[in-house]
């Protein structure tokens, strides 16, 4: 029998990357189109379709080995019915695009949200491979999370396991209102939003930093910049991201017990600076048994996470 191959799909709000993914969780090749959301979902669903014939018809594989078709997505999935019940970049409500696409590619489809398959792409080719229980952290513009136990994601009753970046971890007289509405959730803080806010307040308050001379804008590079090159309030900054981070895995290891936590996203190219951090925290808010053999590392699959995990979902899901 000839060998099975799987197309993983990235439905992202701009862009609609595919790639052609072997059983081993090698990404063999990839092909990017624009996802033309203003001509409505019918439109995106075309190019879905195109994209993925496309990649099929370049490579050296016949549609014939083609075993699956899985794509992830920013927002609100059931992974059960395979429908997307609410994604905003994309401008779907309620899409039941497993039935849709199945019926168009004739391949069974799989669906979950962008946090979890960018964490099963991780884990099963990525910062994670080899190790059955991982935690992932995406460090963007909100703090995603996704968690593999037993070489699976976790999804929960309703499919909202995971939900990290909403983890109440800010001390109340601290706390601002998340996007969720809830206050004092991780992504307050340690997303690059998050940075970006403690940025301006403390430029507005008149501290002395360097980050108050830049002239447009101040992006969380900015004051990850300052901080490494020795900006106190800058460094500061970046240390409450890294604490609350730190702090949220000291709870999420003491109820899974992972063996790695794995940090993706923009924030995470702070490096070690950021990471070390991290660790300190985490060493020391959570019971010294619950630390033994557990690491914080950096993601390593960057962008192409996303649709090696897509992929995966038909293998370890
Ligand atoms: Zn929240």
């Amino acid at each position: 029998m000839s060998e099975q191959i799987y197309v993983g799909v990235d439905l992202g709000g701009t862009a609609i990357k595919v790639g052609i993914v072997d059983a081993a969780g090698n990404l063999v090749q990839t092909y990017e189109g624009p996802t033309e959301v203003p001509k409505g979902p019918e439109a995106v669903i075309d190019n879905i379709e195109k994209y993925v014939r496309h990649i099929v018809e370049e490579s050296p594989y016949d549609w014939s080995q083609v075993a699956g078709v899985g794509t992830g997505v920013a927002g609100f999935t059931n992974v059960k019915e395979g429908v997307i019940v609410l994604a905003p970049n994309v401008g779907f409500k309620d899409v039941p695009i497993r039935s849709i696409l199945e019926e168009r590619l004739g391949k069974p489809i799989k669906i979950d949200n962008d946090a979890n398959v960018a964490a099963l792409g991780e884990a099963w080719s990525g910062a994670g491979k080899g190790i059955d229980h991982c935690v992932c952290y995406t460090l963007g513009t909100g703090v995603g999370g996704g968690i593999i136990i037993g070489g699976r994601i976790v999804q929960g009753f309703s499919g909202l396991a995971g939900e990290l970046g909403h983890m109440a971890v800010i001390p109340d007289l601290e706390a601002i209102q998340c996007g969720c509405g809830k206050m004092g959730c991780l992504e307050t803080v340690s997303s690059a939003t998050g940075i970006i806010r403690m940025a301006n307040d403390a430029v507005e308050r008149g501290d002395r930093t360097s980050l108050s001379l830049l002239e447009s804008g101040i992006t969380a590079k900015d004051v990850i910049d300052a901080a490494k090159s020795g900006d106190e309030v800058a460094i500061r900054i970046v240390s409450r991201a890294a604490f609350y981070l730190g702090k949220s895995m000291a709870a999420v290891a003491v109820s899974l017990n992972p063996e790695r936590f794995i940090i993706g996203g923009g924030v995470s190219k702070a490096g070690e600076f950021l990471f070390e951090q991290i660790r300190e925290t985490f060493l020391k808010l959570t019971p010294e048994p619950v630390t033994r053999g557990v690491s914080i590392v950096a993601a390593e699959l960057g962008n192409d996470a996303g649709m090696i995990g897509a992929a995966g979902l038909f293998l370890r899901s």
